[in-house]
């Protein structure tokens, strides 16, 4: 179950409550995550250990990153990275979004965590599959990883061009149940796209956190690119995940 932490205004999992390890998804009410001090001032205030912050510099692809030993500096940014891997107990690893999906995973048993900006694109080129790949080259197995699926746009704001119906069809023979038509247009379901995707690569379905979340309708709690990038830019902003194991 993902549910809210009044105390610090984000979204957990109850698949990853555990003392060994701290996540979340953060709410626009924490402050815009595309600033670092935010980031740092909020695992600070609630006191998350940890000893350095990697942040990824996204760019809708399926490009992931893998840290095995300490980090120098406190916070390193990543660029042209959508995936980070870890088995450094310490390293806090974050993706930001606002209506894309940000996706945590973990395997506790063998100290492997990730993180993964998961829009139409990245989704489109397997993102996830690409992070599972690399957690299982360090050590994780398929039956173990609990992945936790974040606040992204619903399908009730997201009506898309047909081309991407299209696209996904060609990528993987399938369209996940993912697409439907309302009101004459043609509408992408982000979340059950990822969970279908999640299923396809073997991620146990006992094993996958979501919440039917949608950012553009819930403007107090979420940022949204496609409400506030162009029409109130002043508003807009994103929010961070993030996992770290202590
Ligand atoms: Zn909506």
């Amino acid at each position: 179950m993902i549910y809210f932490s009044p105390i610090n205004k984000t979204y957990m999992s109850s698949k990853l409550d555990d003392i060994s390890l701290s996540m979340g998804f953060t709410t626009k009410v924490i402050g815009d995550g595309r600033v670092i001090d935010n980031v740092l001032s909020y695992l600070r205030i609630n006191q998350v250990i940890f000893k350095s912050l990697i942040v990824a510099e996204q760019i809708h692809s399926a490009n992931v990153a893998s840290f095995d030993s300490p980090m120098h500096r406190e916070v390193e940014l990543l660029p042209e990275t959508d995936g980070i891997v870890t088995t450094e107990k310490g390293i806090a690893i974050a993706v930001r979004t606002a209506d894309c999906i940000p996706i945590i995973y973990c395997d506790l048993k063998a100290g492997v965590i990730a993180a993964s900006h998961n829009g139409w694109r990245g989704s489109l080129k397997n993102i996830s599959s690409r992070v599972i790949d690399i957690m299982v080259e360090r050590g994780a197995s398929k039956e173990n990883i609990v992945v936790a699926i974040g606040p992204g746009i619903g399908a009730c704001c997201y009506d898309v061009q047909d081309e991407r119906y299209y696209s996904f069809l060609e990528e993987f023979d399938n369209d996940f149940g993912a697409f439907s038509i309302r009101g004459g247009k043609r509408h992408l379901n982000l979340l059950k796209l990822n969970y279908e995707i999640l299923k396809r690569i073997g991620i146990k379905t006992d094993n996958i956190d979501f919440f039917p979340f949608c950012t553009m309708c819930n403007k107090d709690l979420f940022f949204s690119y496609r409400r506030d990038y162009k029409k109130h830019p002043d508003r807009f902003g994103e929010m961070f995940s993030f996992i770290v194991r202590n």
